[in-house]
């Protein structure tokens, strides 16, 4: 077998073997099949796509390129939650928390800001000295002891993705449902948890932009999931406008905050943390999505859910009581009146990242306090002159017309993005 034919059966759009897909990936970790090889084997997947049972074999011997984790030993069952990438996605802080105060382990390896997307161990970084390098071992003592644990991706885990996602991200391959679905399946697959609900994101501030990318994927997702005896679900939710109001890292765990102290504001990202949780509790603890939704309005309004957060931080090392926020306020004002009828939410989060709160470089240092609060939302309306958000900055600066430029005004009445629009579609083999 040879890495040239391999890329040849591509080109010629004809369908890979198992054993061919395994040569393919031990030849990544062992060297032997070079850069160049692997970026045109990946452009030609991209063009030509790949079906099912090579997606299914693809997703295997990615899972199988570094460790897999084994919690058996802690006797439970055991969830997680993923998210495909959004802007103001902070439902992670709240879900898991949500989910182990009703006595159903989470244990939730995470990623770091990609992209325009923020990501939850960045976010967690703003409370201070909050330890996301944690050993297996205490991993899952922490799991036995307080049901939760959000971690950063072990080094030794699906070693095939992290050299394909850094050559996807420059070879403009980047954009392909398998390859997508595999990547993340992977992962999920090697952190092994037994009920996996994913969350994919649908929209201008998300990977997949159309309702139909999406449903591939996420049929894809499910079909992956059940070949490997999971029970797992996907939501498809809404990502054409930032998910609540605060992007940005430390007012984003603020926000995350208020939801578990209680409030149903935003109300987009209360309904969608709502929405996951009870999908989990009703898996996890085989009760009806009406019993499933009772027990997270409880934890809600008993502090149960933010207590558990609270303990989660402090299992970490981390100080709840200094999130940075050290930033200078403006408040941007609107130039027209009108209804909101659009928002260019991916151009949101990279005017985000840009003035610090993500990366361009693994190097880069994260201004945490830095970012922006929404004042008016899709379907709003709007006076000249009213406030439509504040922007939060350090070190770097922006220009208010290219926050402005995001925002787009209709002299009509445009619906809001309520719950029914919010989530869009729920996938699932789970009887
Ligand atoms: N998230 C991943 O982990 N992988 C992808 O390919 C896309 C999103």
């Amino acid at each position: 077998m040879n890495i040239l034919d391999i890329i040849n059966k591509k080109r010629n759009k004809l369908e890979l073997t198992k054993e061919e897909i395994e040569f393919f990936i031990n030849g990544i970790l062992d060297e032997t099949i070079k850069d160049y090889q692997i970026s045109s084997l990946l452009m030609a997947i991209t063009i030509n796509g790949m079906n099912v049972e090579e997606t299914i074999n693809l997703t295997e011997a990615m899972k199988n390129s570094g460790d897999i984790i084994d919690l058996s030993s802690l006797s439970r069952v055991i969830v997680d939650k993923h998210s495909t990438g959004g802007v103001g996605d902070k439902t992670t802080l709240i879900v898991g928390p949500i989910v182990a105060a009703n006595d159903v382990s989470i244990a939730k390896m995470s990623g770091r800001g990609l992209g325009f997307t923020g990501g939850t161990i960045d976010k967690l970084e703003a409370i201070d000295n909050f330890d996301v390098n944690i050993k297996m071992e205490d991993f899952k003592k922490q799991i036995k002891d307080i049901n939760i644990a959000i971690v950063s991706q072990m080094a030794n885990l699906v070693k095939a993705d992290k050299i394909l996602y850094a050559l996807r991200d420059v070879t403009g391959t980047v954009q392909s449902l398998p390859l997508i679905a595999a990547s993340i399946m992977s992962k999920k697959l090697a952190s092994n948890a037994d009920i996996i609900v994913i969350d994919v994101k649908v929209g201008d501030g998300a990977l997949m932009k159309n309702v139909e990318d999406a449903k591939t994927l996420a049929s894809l997702m499910v079909e992956i999931g059940k070949r490997n005896n999971k029970k797992i679900v996907c939501v498809l939710s809404n990502m054409d406008q930032p998910l609540g109001y605060a992007i940005g890292n430390s007012l984003e765990v603020k926000e995350a905050i208020n939801i578990l102290k209680g409030s149903k504001e935003p109300n987009d990202l209360y309904e969608l943390s709502v929405t996951l949780s009870s999908i989990i509790l009703s898996l996890a603890l085989n009760i009806t999505m009406e019993e499933a939704n009772k027990k997270v309005m409880i934890s809600l309004e008993n502090g149960s859910a933010y207590n558990k957060f609270e303990e989660l931080v402090k299992y970490q090392k981390g100080n709840i009581d200094n999130i940075d926020s050290e930033a200078k306020i403006f408040s941007i004002k609107a130039i027209e009146s009108g209804y909101i009828e659009k928002i260019d939410t991916e151009k949101i989060g990279e005017i985000v990242r840009k003035i610090g709160a993500g990366r361009y470089t693994k190097e880069d240092k994260i201004d945490y306090s830095v970012g922006m609060i929404l004042n008016k939302k899709i379907g709003d309306f709007i006076l000249k002159d009213e406030e439509l958000l504040k922007i939060y900055l350090k070190e770097k600066d922006v220009k208010i017309s290219e926050i402005l430029n995001c925002f787009h005004f209709s002299v009509h009445a445009i619906e809001p993005i309520n719950k029914d629009k919010l989530i869009i579609d729920i996938i699932s083999d789970v009887k």
